[in-house]
This record gives C-alpha cells, sequence and structure tokens, in this order.
C-alpha cells in the first residue's frame, strides 16, 4: 500500500514498526504535492529539506532503539495562521509576506514533539476572514473535486490538501466555521474543539473569542489521532483550560444506543439546496439505524447567528489587526511616498535599531509625527486586502462612541442567548446534527463580490463558535454532480470524545468519506 492510500493511524503504526520508514512517508506525499498543487495552490510554502531532514531523524532515533512521539512520521500540513520558527508565517496576507516568527506556535511545538513531520503552511483567506479562500494575497485555492469551484474557507488549503491526498492530516483553525465549512466543501473531517481546549498561543489572531485550532483528516479516527497531541492545557495561553485530555483514539469505539441527537426543523427552510437536505436528512436516518434517537429541537436565536458574529467578530478583529503599523512586523511602506516593493519586509531583530520612520526623507513636511502616522497609514493601506478593510472598518465603526452600545454591546447580549440556546438544547440532547452549509461548493467567483452572499454561506456555523461549544463536519454523501456533502454535529463543552465517536460509529457504516476525487487518483 502506499503511503498517500493510509489512513494516518496506520501509517504511524507502520512506523513505529518498522514497516514503514519517516523518510519514503514523507517523500511519497512530497511528490504528490510537487505533482498536484501547481493546479490546486494548496500551499503557501513546502518546508521540503527540513521535512526530509525531520523524517531522516525519526529514522534515526527508532533505528537507535530511542522511544518514538505518538505522531512519529506522520507528515502535517498546517494553516499558515500558526507560527512556525523556521517557515515563513503569512496568514495569506501581503502584510506580512515572508515574515518569520521568532518562535512555533505552542500547537506546532506538540506537533515537533510527538514527532510529526511538518511538510508545509496552507493556504487561506487573508487572516483567515472569509468562506471560500478567494481572499488569499497569494490566489485562490481550488477545490480537488472540481477545479472551477472553491474549496470552502478560511482553512481551504488545509481541507484541499488533504482531499488531494496531498496530506494525510492537517491543521486549520475556526472562527466561524473556517474548519468544518472546507471540510465539508471537499468531502473531509474537520473537528473545530470546545473554546480553549487547543492552545491558541501562536495562532495569528482574528476574533480572541471565538477563534479555535482543529484537526482536518480523512476520518474522525485520524481527527483523534491528531487531538490527542494538539489538545491540552497551555499556561502560556489564559484562555486554554486546564480539563485532562482524554484518550481519544481509544474512545472512539462505542455503540451509539441511547445517543440522543437534535434535530433543528429550521436549518431545512428555504436556502437549503434540495440535494443536501436529501443527504442530511439520510445521515439522520443512519445514526438512527445506528441506534440513537433524533429529536426535533429548537434554537429560538439561531437566525440571529450571522449579524451577531458579523459584529463580533469584526470588533474584536479591528483590534486584534492594530499591531500591523508597519512598525513591528511585516510590509511597511517607503518613507516619501514611495510604495514599498510587494513583500519587502522589515523584521525586527532583537534588540536591533531601527530608522526613524520619515526621517530625513522630507516626507509631508509634519515632522517626525505627521510622516510616522503617514507611514501606518500607507502600510496599512498597502498591506492589507479588501475584505480585511472591511472588516476592519465595521468593527472600529460599531465599537466607536455612540455606536457602541446600539451594535457591539446588543451582540453581546444575543451571544448570551445563543449560548443559552445551547444549553437548554442539551438538556434534552446530547449532540445536534444537521448540514454544515447549504450548498456543495460553489464556482470560483460566484460570491466573491457579493460580502452579503458570502457572510450567509456561515448560516450554520457561527453559533457553534458564538457558543463556545465543538463541533465536527464530515461527509455525507455526494450531489449528482459529484460533490461531497457535508454533515455537521455539535456537542457540549468537552464532549469530543462523543463527537468523535458518533462520527467513526457514521464511517464505519458509510463509505462517503472514502472517497477520493479524480485529481488524486495515481497516475499509470
Ligand atoms: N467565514 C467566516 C468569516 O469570514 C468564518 C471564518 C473563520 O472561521 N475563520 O469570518
Amino acid at each position: 500500500m502506499q503511503p498517500s492510500d493510509m489512513s494516518a493511524v496506520d501509517l504511524v503504526t507502520a512506523v513505529r514498526h518498522g514497516d514503514l520508514t519517516a523518510l519514503r512517508a514523507t517523500e511519497a506525499f512530497l511528490e504528490r504535492i510537487e505533482r498536484l498543487d501547481s493546479q490546486i495552490n494548496a500551499f503557501l510554502s513546502v518546508d521540503r529539506e527540513g521535512a526530509l531532514r525531520t523524517a531522516a531523524a525519526i529514522d534515526e532515533k527508532r533505528k537507535a532503539g530511542q522511544p518514538l512521539g505518538p505522531l512519529a512520521g506522520l507528515p502535517v500540513a498546517v494553516k499558515d495562521a500558526l507560527c512556525t520558527f523556521d517557515q515563513p508565517t503569512t496568514c495569506a496576507s501581503k502584510m506580512l509576506a515572508g515574515f518569520r516568527p521568532p518562535y512555533d506556535a505552542e500547537v506546532v511545538a506538540r506537533l515537533r514533539a510527538a514527532d510529526a513531520v511538518i511538510v508545509g503552511k496552507t493556504n487561506m483567506d487573508e487572516f483567515a476572514m472569509g468562506g471560500s479562500n478567494e481572499n488569499s494575497a497569494f490566489g485562490p485555492v481550488h477545490n480537488p473535486w472540481d477545479l472551477t469551484r472553491a474549496p470552502g474557507g478560511s482553512s481551504g488549503g488545509s481541507a484541499a490538501c488533504v482531499a488531494a491526498d496531498m496530506a494525510p492530516v492537517a491543521i486549520g483553525s475556526d472562527t466561524g466555521g473556517s474548519i468544518r465549512q472546507p471540510a465539508g466543501l471537499c468531502g473531509i473531517t474537520g473537528l473545530k474543539p470546545t473554546y480553549g481546549r487547543v492552545s491558541r498561543r501562536g495562532l495569528v489572531a482574528f476574533a480572541s473569542s471565538l477563534d479555535q485550532i482543529g484537526p482536518m483528516a480523512r476520518s474522525a479516527a485520524d481527527c483523534a489521532l491528531l487531538l490527542e497531541t494538539i489538545a491540552g492545557h497551555d499556561p502560556g495561553d489564559a484562555t486554554s483550560l486546564e480539563s485532562p485530555v482524554p484518550p481519544y483514539g481509544a474512545d472512539l469505539d462505542g455503540p451509539l444506543e441511547g445517543v440522543r441527537i437534535g434535530r433543528v426543523p429550521a436549518h431545512f427552510g428555504a436556502g437549503l439546496c434540495p440535494e443536501v437536505a436529501h443527504a442530511v436528512e439520510e445521515a439522520f436516518a443512519a445514526f438512527r439505524a445506528a441506534g440513537a434517537t433524533i429529536i426535533d429541537i429548537d434554537m429560538p436565536h439561531a437566525d440571529a447567528g450571522v449579524a451577531t458574529y458579523y459584529l463580533v467578530a469584526p470588533c474584536e478583529a479591528s483590534s486584534n489587526l492594530a499591531r500591523y503599523d508597519g512598525a513591528h512586523y511585516g510590509h511597511r511602506a517607503e518613507p516619501g511616498g514611495h510604495r514599498a516593493e510587494p513583500g519587502r519586509l522589515h523584521p525586527v531583530e532583537p534588540g536591533g535599531h531601527r530608522a526613524e520612520p520619515g526621517k530625513g526623507s522630507g516626507a509631508s513636511g509634519g515632522g517626525f509625527e505627521s510622516a510616522l502616522v503617514e507611514m501606518y497609514c500607507r502600510s496599512r493601506a498597502e498591506g492589507f486586502g479588501p475584505e480585511v478593510k472591511r472588516r476592519i472598518m465595521l468593527g472600529t465603526y460599531a465599537l466607536s462612541a455612540g455606536y457602541y452600545d446600539a451594535y457591539y454591546a446588543k451582540a453581546l447580549k444575543v451571544r448570551r442567548l445563543i449560548r443559552q440556546d445551547y444549553l437548554d438544547a442539551f438538556e434534552k440532547v446530547d449532540l445536534i446534527g444537521g448540514p454544515v452549509s447549504a450548498t456543495a461548493a460553489f464556482k470560483l467567483g460566484e460570491k466573491s463580490g457579493d460580502p452579503l452572499a458570502m457572510y450567509l454561506v456561515d448560516l450554520y456555523t457561527v453559533c457553534t463558535n458564538l457558543a463556545g461549544v465543538g463541533g465536527i463536519s464530515f461527509p455525507c454523501g455526494f450531489t449528482k454532480g459529484g460533490l461531497p456533502i457535508g454533515f455537521q454535529l455539535q456537542a457540549p463543552a468537552l464532549a469530543e470524545p462523543l463527537l468523535l465517536r458518533a462520527t467513526d460509529r457514521y464511517q464505519h457504516l458509510t463509505d462517503w468519506h472514502r472517497r477520493r476525487p479524480a485529481i488524486a487518483a495515481r497516475p499509470r
């Protein structure tokens, strides 16, 4: 069997037993990236040498009889929103083009400590703002199932690289659906853990009260393997939970008898594509056949989810993105009105000296202060793309004096009501099921000119983040045109074992998750 046909669980077992070398596994995926990614654009950078070096070191360790980490030899692709000290971290923004962080994100550090092999950084919507990957400053990702369609976003590169077997697993982040929606549109499995389950330290912040990192893979079992390594308390993230990490992989096997799954009739209203509705109802039937009870429930404030999210997230983003001023990291406009070369960098060296902006340039004649402000403004005008600017403006407006109470404070109140909906629902059911997206993958360019249409794509995913609970997305069928359809399960805080167990059970009974796009087929 080729390494690219193996599950992540089988791959690490084979490496541990000496049936496969880490080098051979890594080479196999690098070869696929080289062959396929020119058509898909899932990677913003590939660390070929670093990956081969790490893999060879793992093989040496094994030969020397030293203990191996739980992910030994497993190639992993990491969303470019997570800091990696040895590879660029751009967040798909010109603002951070070529930026090299001085440290690894906690999740990346844990992957390395578990002997995983980081093969590269994946494409995404700029600063994770978007649902189609078209907001990347480095070009869109193409959906492996149909290259003219979007992979979803913002973790589109992570979803597409797993779908095309360019990596067995990937790391994504989810602020309002960015793991679950691209997983659904690319036919893979993606888990957004409970807020605080996985450390956010070193994740470039979008909306700090909503952001969460999670695994993307071909199956629930592979997600469980990855989650076990990345979850757990980190004193470096004040919002990280202290709760112990259960053995997600070992907990998978279990019946669904007695598990109550909520179904929200309002999810099936106008706007839901009939093919999606049909596949989702079929999945409910499969869960029922497996012993679960399906109970209709009401989520009375879910309708306000998108409006609430598009206030809370931009408000937090406008504050988080204030740090990109041209002085600290990333893109800086040239003094005196010259445009900086795209991607020109001014990294701050520890203790290093930096010239005062505008000094001696004759800029604007208003002295140092006005030259500094001009440099800030032009750096931001040049560095950020249009959607990021739109979010910063929306957030700044909603936070400004006079509007704060009407918008931001009100959104926080509605957020509480949404959270209460979940608490009430989880009195009656153990899980909530439903669609991930109203349609299968849409065409590139179809929604990119209409921000509101793009925001509505998030209808079924944003409430999970507003409530801080966990959600998983996995394939439950295909359209007549051959595009994957996703199913979403949501669970109470820290019920990841149940999310993974229910999905794993479903994946034992069905084989939607085993289908591969034609592009992934090996050449003869
Ligand atoms: N599509 C949503 C947005 O644009 C969600 C993004 C995310 O989860 N990072 O904000």
